[in-house]
């Protein structure tokens, strides 16, 4: 019987998997909670619950494939994910194959934004482009490089951490501690506290009125629909984040050469509302040689991302096994 790849996405609410071939086709999707409770235990006996729900025992898998929401080593190592809580730092592999009794060496753990870079090359929008870099923009912003078909991730693996690029040293403090990064600005958070911010002098703003529907918070959905409904204060909060992550886009741009760069996440629920506006502005800012044949382009998916990653990521280790 042929072998499969179990690709698990660990997400601070959910935790998704898929069954995929060594063809890397995942037929199989199962999403459940992740436990509040018990630390990466809790989490090892949700894979176990998994396992169950595919009706596969972990003797027929070819590798267990992990993307977690934090940095990750290039051993698999996770330190102190800031959306698991109490994890402190886990050896994936070691604790995981102890948990399973299942080999080490088939246990690959990641970073989630760099599977989801690693799937978009693979599978998805930035298929082929080389170099491709993408950016997950939603709680904070994550990121992936992929270079001549492999994620780059540094002499550690923690790389890259396109999140703290600073584009404003006077900006507002990010959850690093330093002073803007682009994190404080192009992000859930930060969309949200730029418009309270013109919010607090806009009493007219249409955003007050449509955001009782959301229990009195500002969210990203009522800056678009306000925005659409041509609220000023709402496409304002809306040109001031495009134009951030049109400066991130130029860096980007001038450093790396890219052929590609594909953008996913939460955020990109505003659209072309804002993802249009950046693009031009980082066209226009970038060095010319460099921006010449960059394409920039929504990602192609969003739940299954994570978990399309890691298959990719098994399939690409698997292959260097033999
Ligand atoms: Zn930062």
């Amino acid at each position: 019987m042929k072998k499969k790849i179990l690709a698990i996405d660990v997400g601070g609410i959910n935790i998704k998997a898929g069954i995929a071939t060594e063809q890397g086709k995942v037929d199989e999707f199962v999403e459940i909670q992740t436990p509040k409770s018990d630390g990466p235990q809790g989490v090892f006996a949700s894979i176990l619950t998994i396992l169950r729900i595919f009706n596969i025992s972990s003797n027929q898998l070819n590798a267990i494939s992990i993307g977690l929401p934090g940095p990750v080593g290039k051993d698999g190592i996770i330190y102190n994910p800031p959306n698991l809580q109490s994890w402190g730092v886990v050896d994936i592999p070691s604790d995981l194959a102890r948990f399973l009794n299942y080999p080490r060496e088939n246990i690959y753990a990641a970073n989630d934004a760099s599977l989801a870079a690693l799937a978009e090359y693979k599978f998805g929008n930035g298929r082929g482009a080389n170099p491709m870099i993408m950016l997950t923009l939603g709680t904070g912003i994550g990121g992936g490089i992929i270079i001549d078909g492999k994620p780059f991730t540094g002499k550690n693996g923690f790389a890259p951490e396109l999140g703290h690029i600073v584009l404003d040293p006077n900006g507002p403090r990010c959850g690093c501690g330093r002073l803007g990064c682009a994190e404080a600005f192009v992000s859930h958070k930060g969309i949200v506290r730029t418009a309270w911010e013109l919010l607090k002098r806009d009493k007219g703003s249409i955003m007050w009125s449509l955001m009782k529907e959301s229990s009195n918070r500002i969210i990203p959905e009522v800056v678009k629909d306000a925005a659409l409904l041509g609220d000023p204060a709402a496409n304002r909060v809306i040109e001031l984040t495009a134009q951030k992550l049109g400066l991130l886009l130029t860096d980007l741009i001038n450093i790396f050469n890219p052929e590609r760069i594909v953008i996913g996440g939460g955020i990109t629920m505003l659209g072309k509302l804002l993802i249009e506006p950046a693009r031009k502005y980082a066209i226009k800012k970038s060095l010319k040689r460099l921006s010449r044949d960059v394409t920039i382009v929504k990602a192609k998916f969003s739940q299954k991302a994570g978990v399309l990653g890691a298959a990719a990521m098994a399939l690409e280790k698997i292959h260097n096994r033999l």
